[in-house]
């Protein structure tokens, strides 16, 4: 996997934001850390890491998570977001007829990422081509000769020709009509030399590709940036290949340092066969890296064991004898997923039972959307003491909330009943904890 240390050091940061319990400062300080060691061990610079950092560390502090959203996806989100702007805008091939010239330094993987590049085209359906434009290195022509016959793609170059245009030339009128994609190899050099940009100038003119792509060794790490922009400069660049990915802890250097030049990345290498090509998207990227998908399911779990702590802290409240309308409306739509109120009755020995039964708790679900809607028409005084809510209270709150009078009465005998017995436990410890552990909140 590319990135592999990189990318097991950020997901076990996003599975600590995802699990924690609350997002606090602390903990937002912690992840930053955590992100900038990650990052700078991947060899990201380190004026980046710091300026990234920063900014996840403001956004997380100070950004309220929007509606739908908790806290911990929200954090999430912005790392997420934030690593993925430092890759730069991301820019993809079009599916269609062109020809594409290669250029970079020697033994960076141009040769190989011609036959890839080809190979990619192929797969889309189109009839792709190569053409040896580079007549400099002897093994340059054989080599791709052979990765052309590998793919199965045919093949264009002369052998003893050290003219690069003639055989450039050549090849274009050879495969005008039969190919859809044309790529064009080029020579290399050890750096780039002014015959090498006079080179590539001509081959440029004779071929007026659509694309100009570098190919680069991620190994470079972050001399990417400047090696990429010197090729932009001479040629103005339209994509980057970064090949290598799969063999260099440095990728995230090259990455980022490549990302800043203004020529997007376009493909990464990753592996030494013809397959081993991925499409460059700085947010699948990233996303893959984090594995948020991963992160997703632990964000669900986590979400639920919320709900079960929030249960819990209600479940104690309730037994404490400390239970308002306010607590009650407060907890209502958890109350409703969960009916811990069917399920207390459902507990209550024998005598206990009797007193509540009274009101018709198989309904107790559809009561409750019933009993928010007139909880909505009471005043915060009435919901702190609704003892206060006598006749005439009621037919207001009847009015209010567009039902019954005896609908507010039931209301306030289901509250009653709830918080009579719910006394009735806290004077006693052993049913309290019986309770406790059958409804499996632990001690
Ligand atoms: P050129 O001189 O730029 O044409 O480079 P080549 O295409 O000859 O590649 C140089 C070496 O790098 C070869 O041994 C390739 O197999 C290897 N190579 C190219 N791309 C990748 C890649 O993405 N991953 C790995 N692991 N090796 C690669």
């Amino acid at each position: 996997m590319v990135l592999d240390d990189l990318g097991k050091s950020l997901k076990g940061t996003l599975q600590k934001i995802a699990s924690a319990v609350t997002i606090d400062s602390k903990l937002i300080k912690e992840i930053v850390r955590d992100i900038q060691r990650a990052l700078l061990q991947s060899d990201v610079n380190v004026k980046l890491v710091l300026a990234l950092s920063k900014k996840i560390e403001k956004r997380a502090l100070e950004e309220k998570p929007p509606a739908g959203m908790s806290g911990r996806e929200h954090v999430i989100r912005i790392v997420h977001d934030e690593l993925v702007n430092i890759l730069g805008d991301s820019r993809e091939l079009p599916i269609k007829k062109q020809i594409i010239m290669m250029t970079g330094l020697y033994g960076n993987g141009k040769t190989t990422s011609c036959g890839k590049i080809a190979t990619y085209f192929k797969k889309k359906g189109l009839r792709p081509a190569v053409i040896a434009g580079d007549v400099h290195r002897p093994a340059a022509y054989e080599q791709l000769n052979q990765i052309a016959k590998q793919v199965d793609i045919p093949f264009y170059g002369e052998k003893d020709e050290k003219n690069a245009v003639k055989v450039v030339k050549h090849g274009l009128e050879k495969f005008k009509r039969s190919s859809d994609v044309i790529i064009v190899d080029t020579s290399g050099r050890h750096k780039l030399e002014d015959d090498l940009i006079d080179e590539m100038k001509d081959i440029f003119k004779a071929t007026k590709p659509d694309e100009k792509l570098l190919v680069m060794d991620a190994a470079v790490g972050q001399q990417a940036g400047s090696q990429a922009k010197a090729f932009n400069d001479a040629v103005n660049i339209t994509g980057i290949v970064l090949t290598k990915m799969d063999g260099t802890a440095k990728g995230g250097g090259a990455l980022s340092a490549a990302a800043e030049v203004g020529a997007p990345i376009v493909f990464i290498g990753t592996g030494e066969h013809a397959r081993d090509l991925e499409k460059f998207d700085p947010s699948r990227f990233i996303s893959r890296l984090l594995g948020m998908g991963d992160i997703k399911t632990l964000l669900e779990k986590a979400e639920e064991s919320m709900k079960g702590k929030d249960a819990e802290k209600t479940a104690r409240r309730m037994m404490t004898g400390k239970f308002t309308l306010h607590d009650m409306k407060e907890q209502m739509s958890m109350l409703s997923g969960m009916g811990p109120l069917n399920k207390i009755a459902e507990m209550l020995p024998g005598g206990m039972s009797g007193k509540i039964k009274g009101i018709d708790m198989d309904n107790t679900q559809v009561k409750l959307a019933k009993f928010k809607i007139i909880m909505d028409s009471m005043t915060d005084k009435e919901m702190d003491d609704p003892s206060i809510v006598k006749s005439s209270r009621v037919k207001r709150i009847a009015r209010g909330s567009g039902l019954e009078n005896k609908d507010v009465k039931e209301l306030l005998k289901y509250y009653n009943m709830t918080k009579r017995m719910m006394k009735g436990f806290s004077s006693n410890r052993k049913m309290r904890k019986g309770l406790m552990k059958q409804l499996q909140f632990g001690k």
